[in-house]
């Protein structure tokens, strides 16, 4: 044969066992054959292409095969191999298609023939075919017969809308639905098919042409012809059924995907951007994307959803949906999935799909700027994997922000003592502690005492600055809900001022939040606390990258959009940035705290490796918190006083008024000898001699830490490379005299803070 028939002529089922996904059917009518307890008049309804006319044929087959009764044609007898494919048919079955003969005229016709006994075989059989085209007087005309046919009459209609067959007729027949063929079923008929054919078929193209095929035999049949007609040497791929079929390459829905999760606008409109170029019909994509969400949610829901074949994709694209849908929260993902879906239904007839379809993206990236249920619960997602993570209640206690303690600097004195006091009962136990994942505090603690002593004068009149700020943390918790938009959209440069502005603008339940406080919403310590995790999510994507964060860096500053990682040495920070270690630790903590950072790395010397170690840098006013201030001197100093030494002199005598705000920085004097007790800093960190040759980018990235904390205070956002003369200038302005002067400590209190001295606790 030179032209082989279709494939679906060729695999058309024979017997009802062959008949694939409707043994609901099946099996019943075999059980009725079997039994001879045959109706007159059957009615089969269902989809198109899922097996009504074969079945009908079959049992049409059954009906008169000579081992009749039986539950399957013998195959072997006149009857069946009459009616077998490519037989040549039997006089006594009649196939009728209604849709061209369904008038009344064809009605009597039939019914007239009828009559007549069958020529050879057991039953005269009429399968009618498209039931639902015979006109109401056609089935009129049937209706006597179909009532009370003679004994040798059998009747099987087949219809895709049984309800336009009238009641009267159906009344009278067995109704058998049948119904789509489960993807499943269909995937395993493919392959078998496919192996049968001897044609190789890719495991991943085995899901499209079940897609294209919808639940029916025969079009999936039929794509699967076509594939196998257009296939190379290689077989069905998954790119040729992509590209015939239609389908959006699997690349760009991860890609968009991705995108989403990161709330990264830039890529998801480039995605859109690529789905036009390629000539890709946006109406088809975002139909592809609401399917891709589907399986998302499920996965959400149904963690092991590819492997029990809940969701039919293969078994690499099974692991990458888990990974997806980890990045959205649930309710992001439902949220997304109805913007589609409402945004499909406008696409119908639109003049400018593309334009929708940016649309639609535009919605889904802005969760800020969706006050209804579903996008404040999409930001409760957030917020809650955020602290799910952090789990440690930053402050209940913590009053409301640092302006209260700018105007009340009485009250802050008054706040020293017991704070004082605090540190030295934690101290010792602490100092044991390992600084890891433990919030700054303890650590920082741990190293006070080594200051102590011979700090005592500067430090006492230092410590209200650092111990009320724990605060400024709060603010920045408190005003997440607003403030959390701003980072996320930021990468979105059409959303971007959308987002913005109604996320951060009116939400008068944010406590004060000075100008110039940082607006990403974490505060440094928050950041710290999470950090741990990140770092474990960046240890299972990289573990060079991982290594150098334990070993090397330390997070020493955020603000805003920007997460600052300071390595203790160049070498580490060339490795990091070069590797492109920066990008993965970007999509950890995308993945662990759901914020999209650009990430600094800076060379810092006085770096304490492993993390959460103790908040010792100053990026922003969070800092402050907990009374890092004190630690800080230790590692700080050598450089601090390398730099401004020379100056010191006479600007030691100036007034300060910016001393309030930096009082927490205090390093002590240079030549103060380390005291044992706390956890022993870098050595580079210990190396008192004046003559310590810091490498001049050293000194460079500790005055632009300083320099970000001038301007965050000023009420600016740090502007990385402007205004270093500035900050050059403001920082000897504060730090020379507390190096070089000595000053009294009620005098330092009473100059920079307004404060009074009340009582002094002596250590050791
Ligand atoms: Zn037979």
């Amino acid at each position: 044969m030179d032209s082989p028939l279709a494939l679906y002529r060729r695999y058309r089922p024979e017997t009802f066992s062959q008949v694939i996904g409707q043994d609901h059917v099946t099996q019943p009518l075999r059980n009725a054959l079997a039994n001879d307890r045959v109706n007159h008049a059957y009615l089969f309804s269902g989809p198109r292409g899922c097996g009504k006319t074969t079945s009908a044929r079959i049992l049409a087959r059954t009906l008169n095969c000579a081992q009749a009764p039986t539950a399957e044609p013998c195959g072997e007898c006149d009857s069946c191999r009459d009616l077998a494919t490519g037989g040549g048919g039997s006089i006594d079955v009649i196939e009728i298609d209604a849709a061209s003969h369904g008038g009344v005229d064809d009605a009597r016709d039939l019914r007239e023939k009828a009559f007549f006994a069958p020529v050879r075989d057991r039953f005269k059989i009429y399968i009618i075919d498209e039931a639902h085209m015979v006109s109401n007087q056609g089935f009129n005309a049937l209706l006597k017969l179909v009532e009370e046919p003679p004994p040798h009459l059998r009747f099987i209609f087949a219809t895709t809308e049984p309800e336009k067959v009238i009641p009267t007729i159906r009344s009278r027949t067995h109704h058998y639905p049948f119904r789509l063929i489960p993807p499943r079923m269909l995937s395993e008929h493919v392959s078998d098919l496919c192996a049968r054919e001897g044609v190789a078929i890719e495991p991943a193209a085995v899901p499209l042409v079940v897609r294209a095929g919808a639940g029916s035999a025969r079009d999936t049949l039929s794509v699967l012809d076509q594939l196998i007609g257009g296939a190379g040497p290689e077989g069905v791929t998954h790119r040729l059924a992509v590209a015939l079929l239609g389908f959006t390459p699997d690349t760009l829905l991860d890609e968009i995907v991705d995108a989403f999760a990161a709330s990264d606008g830039a890529a998801v409109f480039g995605v859109v951007d690529k789905v036009i170029e390629s000539g890709q019909d946006p109406r088809r994509f975002a139909e592809d994307l609401l399917r891709r969400l589907r399986d998302l949610v499920i996965v959400a829901a149904v963690p092991d959803a590819p492997t029990t074949g809940l969701i039919d994709v293969s078994q690499d694209q099974g692991e990458r949906l888990a990974a997806q849908a980890a990045r959205f929260g649930g309710s992001d993902l439902s949220r997304a999935a109805d913007i589609l879906a409402a945004g499909l239904m406008d696409m119908k007839g639109a003049i400018s799909p593309r334009l929708l379809l940016e649309l639609i993206c535009a919605r889904v990236l802005l969760p800020g700027a969706d006050h209804t249920t579903d996008g404040v619960q999409a930001r409760l997602d957030r917020m809650e994997k955020r602290f799910a993570i952090g789990a440690v209640p930053t402050g209940d206690a913590q009053p409301p922000s640092r302006a209260p303690q700018q105007q009340q600097p009485t009250q802050q004195s008054a706040q020293y003592s017991p704070q004082q006091a605090a540190r030295q009962a934690v101290a010792p136990p602490a100092a044991q502690a390992p600084p890891s994942a433990a919030p700054a505090a303890p650590t920082t603690a741990a190293q006070a005492p080594a200051q102590e002593p011979v700090q005592q004068p500067q430090q006492q009149p230092q410590a209200p600055a650092p111990a009320a700020p724990t605060r400024p943390a709060q603010p920045a918790a408190a005003s997440e809900p607003a403030g959390w938009g701003a980072p996320a959209a930021s990468a979105t440069p059409p959303g971007q001022s959308a987002s913005q502005a109604p996320a951060s603008a009116p939400d008068p339940s944010t406590p004060t939040n000075p100008p110039g406080a940082p607006t990403g919403g974490l505060s440094l310590v928050d950041v710290r606390r999470l950090w741990p995790d990140v770092v474990d999510a960046v240890r299972s994507r990289r573990r060079l990258a991982w290594m150098l964060l334990t070993q090397n860096a330390q997070v020493t500053g955020v603000d805003g959009n920007t997460l600052t990682l300071g390595f203790n040495n160049a070498g580490a920070r060339e490795s990091f940035v070069k590797g492109g270690s920066d990008l993965i630790v970007r999509e950890a903590a995308i993945d662990v705290i759901g914020v999209a950072w650009n990430i600094d790395a800076v060379v810092d010397p006085g770096v304490v490796p492993g993390g959460a170690g103790p908040a010792y840098t100053v990026k922003s006013p969070a800092v402050k918190p907990t009374q890092p201030a004190q630690a800080q001197p230790d590692q700080r100093q050598p450089e601090r006083a390398q730099a401004d030494l020379p100056q010191s002199g006479p600007a030691g005598q100036r007034p300060q008024p910016g001393r309030g705000d930096d009082g927490g920085y205090e390093p002590p004097p240079p030549s103060e000898p380390p005291d044992d007790d706390g956890p022993p800093p870098p050595p580079e960190s210990y190396d008192r001699s004046p003559a310590a040759q810091q490498p001049p980018v050293d000194q460079q990235s500790v005055r632009a830490a300083r320099e970000a904390i001038q301007q965050t205070r000023n009420g600016e956002m740090p502007k990385r490379n402007d205004d270093r003369a500035l900050a050059d200038a403001a920082v000897s302005r504060d730090d020379p005299d507390a190096e070089s002067q000595e000053l009294d400590s009620a005098e330092l209190l009473k100059r920079t803070l307004g404060a009074r001295v009340i009582e002094e606790i002596k250590h050791q």
